[in-house]
């Protein structure tokens, strides 16, 4: 039995983590969840949407899956999310972009991986006003972050049997920042002969992510960059509602999708789970479930080739519940 910090978190999250929930209790794998919350809605009880108790579950279990939480717009709290990450020092934000026969998207054979740096870049978040009519945001770039991430990248290649791994920066305009990840990078790949490698300018490459997606293997990148290209990717595979993700540190990982807490479709039961579904497959992978994962992601493949029950963003009409139990009839 294992056991795993479940963060439900709001907006459409709840009913997404339950459909998870269901899906991995189906197809046999004994998992204790322990659950806590996070987000405004613990706000009135703790005095902070991130208590302690979330962070030391986390820690404790070393895996966790996580629902969106809302982060505010301009005002109030800083993101949950991000900060979640920075406190366990989850450095690697994994996204995988994967084409699946019937999702809604022209593009085939798409199956990239992105490695988005996690802790620093332009979501360092120190910024201050300057004067009242203008505001400075300071982008950090260290050495040691960017050489364990493209580490990070190098090995999942090494393990995977990837071919290629493609550093994504704009060192062209920010030669000392983004010129240093870029010098790391070259430096890192030099530790790996048998993997290619190669780099892009971030806004080249998001050319060549539509024009030639099938080129590309591992791309690794800093942080903002990685969120861009995240959603670039999740366009070219048929939308957020079947992109997964993985924030990974040294001990512990934490499984969430790309996509936010949709409040327009929250509580409707209208959500499409396959997101976090993925990202569950992801996670017990990581847990070393290999065949129960196989298992989701084989009838997750079924069910979008068949087209039949699909949720609305995929073209379909059905609810986030019966989606799940056609995943679950399919285990
Ligand atoms: P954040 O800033 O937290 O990343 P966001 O503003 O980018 O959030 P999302 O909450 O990801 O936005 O939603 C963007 C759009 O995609 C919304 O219209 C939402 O309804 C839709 N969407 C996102 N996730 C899903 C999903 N799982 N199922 C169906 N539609 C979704």
């Amino acid at each position: 039995m294992e056991t795993v910090t479940l963060i439900p978190g709001d907006g459409i999250g709840p009913e997404v983590s339950r459909a998870v929930q269901k899906v991995i209790d189906a197809v046999g794998v004994d998992i204790e969840w322990k659950e806590v919350n996070a987000g405004a809605g613990v706000m009135d009880k703790y005095g902070t949407p991130l208590p302690d108790k979330v962070l030391d579950s986390v820690r404790k279990n070393k895996v966790a899956l996580k629902g969106p939480i809302t982060t505010p717009v301009g005002s109030g709290f800083r993101s949950v999310n991000v900060a979640i990450r920075k406190k366990l020092d989850l450095y690697i934000n994994l996204r995988p972009v994967k084409t699946y026969k019937g999702a809604p998207t022209k593009f085939k054979d798409v199956n990239y991986v992105v490695f988005r740096e996690n802790t620093e870049g332009l979501y360092a978040g120190i910024e201050h006003e300057v004067g009242e009519d203008a505001a400075e945001s300071i982008k950090i770039i260290t050495r040691k972050a960017s050489k364990r991430i493209v580490k990070a990248a190098f090995e999942y290649a090494k393990r995977e049997n990837r071919k290629l791994v493609t550093a994504v920066h704009k060192a062209n305009i920010m030669k000392l920042s983004d010129g240093l990840f870029l010098e790391t990078a070259k430096e890192v790949a030099k530790e790996y002969p048998e993997i290619e490698f190669n780099d892009r300018i971030v806004d080249n490459m998001c050319m060549q992510l539509v024009q030639y997606p099938d080129e590309y293997d591992v791309l690794v990148m800093p942080n903002l960059y990685g969120d861009v290209i995240s959603d670039l990717g999740a366009g070219l595979i048929g939308g957020l509602g079947l992109t997964p993700g993985a924030n990974i540190g040294d001990e512990i990982a934490v499984f969430e999708a790309v996509h936010g807490s949709a409040p327009d479709i929250a509580g409707k039961d209208k959500a499409n789970p396959i997101a976090l579904l993925l990202s569950g497959v992801l996670m017990l992978r990581h847990l070393e479930e290999f065949e129960a994962a196989d298992r989701v992601e084989n009838a997750i493949a079924e069910i979008l080739a068949e087209g039949k029950v699909l949720t609305k963003d995929l073209g379909g009409e059905a609810a986030t519940t019966e989606i799940t139990e056609e995943i679950i009839n399919r285990l």
